[in-house]
């Protein structure tokens, strides 16, 4: 076996923020390298470089949440004076192959980069072996030892299955979704979370008879108002919901691209059953960090055994001093790519040029993209009410309505703006929470001023643009809960 050394080494599954921080790291002159390996899904499914986000989450998802959206704009249009007298019709192959098109461009682009920085790439498994030792094993078996100073780890998280018969043999994942080589068509999400809803919100948006069969509540972790009203939104444009029930057998009644599988489901608030028929069956059920067969044992990580996330301190180290984790694998802390690039390259300034800034996880701001976007930062309003009592909080909110949206008079007063205010600190705002158009856009402006300590006095003595969505937020237009105009 061949026997390599390095300052640094990422044994990483599939995450984005391993080839920024590489790019930080080769930036100190210290000798780089990359273990990159996509293990493939059961229905076969892999990808290139660049992680989950950008091969089968953030990226793919917020194009075909595009191609939803457009959907809508033609349907708006014909009141703007546009006239097109053909059928108007969605063609799934056309906007997956445009969509893994630009994929391939972005893989392109990190593995030149990668090369620019001059850091080791190596399309490999990492394991660790011994104390600085990973055994990289390639798609060909062929495996080699390295050696490196020190090592983060970067491998995020895989979706989970259900454990139930049929779930590997017959459904999809996320992982699939994007470059699935046929349209869904009937389609059943089973799950009530961000990939649950975002990915239910752009296959009805394109057309799809679309289902989603919710074990609990939606959007666990969210401010509930704001999850309901996304949940009200989504079932009045279409989407059906089957509340409290989980599938616990999915079975091929007949093959094909997509064929028919049968779900059965029991209640989960009884002994009801129920079954249904559909073509697809998307699971959307949560992830699991990649941290099980890396070898962390040989190495003495620890790791937290029911969950498999990796604690570590303020620095982002584990209990092994050498060895590193950030993204998606660490406990307790944010699932979100632009976290984990953030911590990895603080950490990295830190390691190789003196810095000491910590990474901040507080106050992230975050978007789902459901077809009412839905943009948030800061507390929900249950946790502000938990962390400093309801006498100590106060609440303003409005509906609005975009006025793009009132010329094809759709949707009036479905967005909703809500802020939530530490009235025993000057009114500062530890909340925000936007749902309406470009709600990512808006919220990130939001999030810069809250960092800041942004108080509600100041929101409303901030001048608006006018017309836009986000001037509901200012001057005055937000009203104390319970006197909404
Ligand atoms: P998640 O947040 O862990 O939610 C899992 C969902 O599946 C919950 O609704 C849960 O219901 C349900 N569920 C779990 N086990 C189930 C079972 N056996 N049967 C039926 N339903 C079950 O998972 P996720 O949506 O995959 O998201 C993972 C992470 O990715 C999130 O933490 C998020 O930070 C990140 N993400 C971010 C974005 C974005 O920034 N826009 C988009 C997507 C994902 P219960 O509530 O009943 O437990």
């Amino acid at each position: 076996m061949p026997f390599f050394s390095c300052h640094l080494l990422f044994p990483t599954e599939c995450r984005d923020e391993f080839r920024r921080l590489m790019t930080e790291a080769a930036k100190y002159e210290k000798k780089v390298m990359v273990l990159d390996f996509v293990t493939p899904t059961p229905q076969g499914s892999s990808w290139g470089l660049g992680g989950t986000c950008v091969n089968v989450g953030c990226i793919p998802k917020k194009l075909m949440h595009q191609a939803a959206l457009l959907g809508q704009a033609l349907q708006d249009s014909r009141k703007f004076g546009w006239q097109f007298t053909e059928e108007v019709k969605h063609n799934w192959m056309t906007m997956t192959e445009s969509v893994q098109n630009y994929i391939g461009s972005l893989n392109w682009g990190y593995r030149v980069a990668l090369r620019d920085k001059k850091v080791t790439y190596e399309n490999a498994y990492g394991e660790f072996v011994g104390p600085h030792t990973i055994k990289a094993t390639n798609k060909k078996g062929i495996e080699k030892l390295y050696t490196a100073e020190r090592f983060i780890i970067a491998t995020g998280e895989r979706p989970r299955y259900l454990g139930i018969p049929g779930d590997k043999e017959y459904c999809v994942s996320s992982d699939d979704l994007f470059s699935l080589p046929y349209c869904p068509g009937k389609t059943l999400v089973v799950g009530a979370s961000y990939v649950a809803l975002e990915c239910a919100g752009f296959l009805a948006g394109l057309g799809l008879d679309v289902t989603v069969m919710v074990r609990s509540i939606l959007l666990r972790g969210f401010d509930q108002d704001m999850a309901n009203r996304i949940g009200e939104y989504m079932k009045e444009h279409g989407v059906n919901f089957i509340r409290e029930f989980v599938p616990i057998k999915v079975e091929q009644v007949e093959e094909g691209t997509p064929g028919i599988l049968k779900v059965t489901a029991k209640s989960t608030a009884g002994d009801q059953m129920i079954e249904g028929e559909y073509n697809t069956v998307l699971l959307a059920i949560g992830r699991d960090p990649c941290t099980r067969k890396i070898g962390l044992d040989k190495v003495k990580v620890n790791i937290n055994e029911k969950t498999g996330k990796i604690p570590v301190n303020d620095e982002e180290q584990t209990n092994v001093p050498y060895i590193y984790a950030i993204g998606d694998i660490l406990q307790d802390k944010l699932e979100l790519t632009p976290v984990a690039i953030q911590a990895g390259r603080l950490l990295v300034q830190r390691l190789y040029a003196g810095a000491t800034t910590k990474c901040d996880y507080v106050n992230v701001p975050t978007t789902v993209f459901t077809p009412l976007e839905y943009g948030a930062c800061g507390y929900s309003e249950e946790t502000a009410v938990e962390k400093f009592g309801e006498e100590n909080i106060e609440v303003y909110h409005s509906h609005f309505w975009p006025l793009e949206w009132t010329v094809p008079s759709r949707d009036n007063n479905k967005c909703y703006a809500k802020i939530i205010c530490n009235i025993q600190d000057n009114e500062r705002v530890i909340g925000f929470h936007v749902l309406g158009p470009n709600a990512g856009e808006v919220t990130q402006g939001f999030a810069t001023a809250i960092k800041c300590g942004l108080t509600k006095e100041q929101l409303d003595s901030t001048v608006g643009i006018h017309p836009v969505c986000a001037e509901v937020c200012i001057q005055n237009h937000l009203k104390a809960h319970g006197i909404l105009g």
